[in-house]
């Protein structure tokens, strides 16, 4: 029997393995998805936000600003770059000056640090590429950029090296109650559990209607992005917000962690259904190129690599659903985990972990590791390392991906450790072959090999993404 069987793994259900995996517990984590992170968790803005702006008494205000402030320490112990580049909510007419004054009042409120509003020539100073009929800005500096799908992926990773389980490829379908545990059945397979914790994204909803009439409901709201080459970098330093309207945050236009730049996203809401419509759309891309106008006027789409699109789980009343159901005995939801859901991930595991103690006795995991093993970075080494490491291993002597410059060793690697990548894009959110210019055009087919190499799979069940995104269906011609 499970003790715990965490449904989703997103970056909600991986941070609250990895929190739990601090106490002798037997957990499962259970994934329809052929990989860790292939939900709303690859793509969002990747921003994990100073906090200033959501209803002072609500979870998504609290649990913003608390998460905020863990994360120098979780990425420290998980090895996952993260960089507190600071924001900027600009305003161009009274009205929004108004609006940022009433952030930053909100802002004080929830105790976040540092925060300032600038004047013009401040701003200009800080990013002179901005639209020049900006007159003010609130600046919280504790805003940062982080990869969000590298963040699930490490805690899940380090989850595991301290004894969770993971299934992938398990759609929970069916949920009975029995008298002091559930059954989770896949249709393949059954797991006994004592507690379920339902962290399924814009599934909750459909996971607690398994137990008992739902009183939330999930509704998907999509946001579409453009995602500039490296040669746009330095266009802006910081993360730069527009002032916000009732749909949300507004289109953004910021660095990435890794040396990009990103514009969006829109706001728009999706039928209840519709929760699979990741789909982008030259209307609301041509949308976001208008609206970003504001912010700045010279955003380089000449250099954009690709576009993609998120959804956002809104939630019936608003904010975050966290609780232990009163209908429904051992049974938590962490559901609704919209925006600042991934700046909160790391102050919802803890949350999580009080509720789980007000449910039964913990006792400590003494073997317990915060660590994961840091990732090989084989172009930023020095010459000196760089040689000694392809003595040891020569995989590291070739390049596979020549738009990041990935070695063969760093893509076995990401293969063969804990939550390992096992498609070719679960390759690319982990050491980035594919993410460049060519966009995978040339290193693609070269990581399938490797792959299949490694697995020992045929190259034909090596797919792009998720399970039907097939590349291969056989062999046509056989050579001489
Ligand atoms: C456009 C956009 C921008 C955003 N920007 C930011 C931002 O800048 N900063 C920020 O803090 N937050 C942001 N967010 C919010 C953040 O992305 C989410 O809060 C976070 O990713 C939610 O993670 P999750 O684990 O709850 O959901 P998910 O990542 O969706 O994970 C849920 C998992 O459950 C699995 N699942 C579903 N049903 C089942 C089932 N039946 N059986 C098994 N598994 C199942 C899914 O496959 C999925 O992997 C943004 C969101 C969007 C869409």
């Amino acid at each position: 029997m499970i003790d715990i069987a965490i449904i989703g793994a997103g970056v909600i259900g991986t941070a609250i393995a990895r929190e739990l995996a601090r106490y002798d517990l037997n957990i499962v984590i259970l994934e329809k998805d052929n990989d860790v992170s292939n939900g709303t968790t690859k793509a969002n803005s990747a921003i994990i936000h100073a906090g200033y702006d959501a209803p002072i008494n609500s979870l998504r205000g609290i649990l913003n600003t608390r998460g905020n402030e863990m994360f120098d320490q979780i990425c420290d112990d998980l090895s996952v770059p993260f960089k507190r580049v600071g924001s900027l909510v600009v305003a161009k007419t009274e009205d929004e000056v108004k609006t940022i004054n009433e952030l930053y009042a909100n802002g004080l409120k929830l105790k976040v640090p540092n925060m300032r509003i600038l004047n013009k020539e401040e701003i200009l100073r800080m990013e002179p590429n901005l639209n020049k009929q900006i007159i003010s800005a609130l600046y919280a500096p504790t805003a940062g950029i982080v990869e969000p799908w590298e963040l699930a992926i490490a805690y899940c990773e380090n989850a595991m090296d301290n004894g969770v389980e993971l299934k992938l490829n398990f759609e929970v379908k069916t949920i009975e109650k029995k008298e002091d545990h559930f059954i989770i059945n896949s249709g393949c397979e059954e797991i006994k559990s004592r507690y379920i914790i339902n962290s399924a994204g814009v599934y909750a909803d459909k996971i607690y209607n398994m137990v008992t009439d739902s009183d939330f409901e999930i509704h998907p709201r999509k946001g579409q992005y453009f995602l500039l080459d490296k040669e746009a970098y330095g266009l802006v330093k910081h993360i730069i917000f527009p002032s916000p309207s009732e749909m949300g945050k507004g289109i953004l236009l910021a660095p990435t962690v890794d040396g990009n730049i990103i514009v969006g996203p829109d706001s728009e809401d999706l039928g209840k259904n519709m929760k699979e419509s990741i789909d982008t759309t030259t209307d609301r891309l041509n949308y976001i190129k208008e609206s970003i106008k504001d912010i700045c006027e010279i955003v380089p789409y000449k250099v954009n690599i690709t576009t993609f699109a998120g959804l956002r789980a809104e939630p019936s009343n608003g904010d975050f659903i966290i609780e232990i159901s009163k209908k429904v005995n051992g049974f938590i939801n962490v559901a609704g985990i919209k925006s600042p859901g991934l700046s909160s991930a790391p102050a919802i595991a803890e949350y999580i972990v009080n509720l789980v103690k007000s449910l039964t006795d913990l006792t400590e995991n003494i073997k317990f590791s915060p660590h994961r093993r840091k990732r090989i970075k084989f172009m930023e080494l020095s010459d000196h390392d760089k040689n000694a490491l392809i003595k040891e291993n020569p995989q590291y002597g070739r390049i596979i991906c020549r738009c990041e410059m990935i070695t063969e060793g760093e893509i076995v690697d990401a293969i063969h450790r804990n939550a390992g990548g096992r498609t070719i894009n679960g390759i690319k959110r982990r050491v980035r072959p594919g993410a460049g210019r060519c966009q995978g055009g040339f290193c693609g087919p070269k990581v399938m090999e490797i792959l299949s190499r490694e697995l020992n799979l045929p190259m034909e069940s090596i797919v792009q993404e998720n399970k039907a995104s097939v590349i291969l269906t056989g062999i046509t011609k056989v050579g001489e």
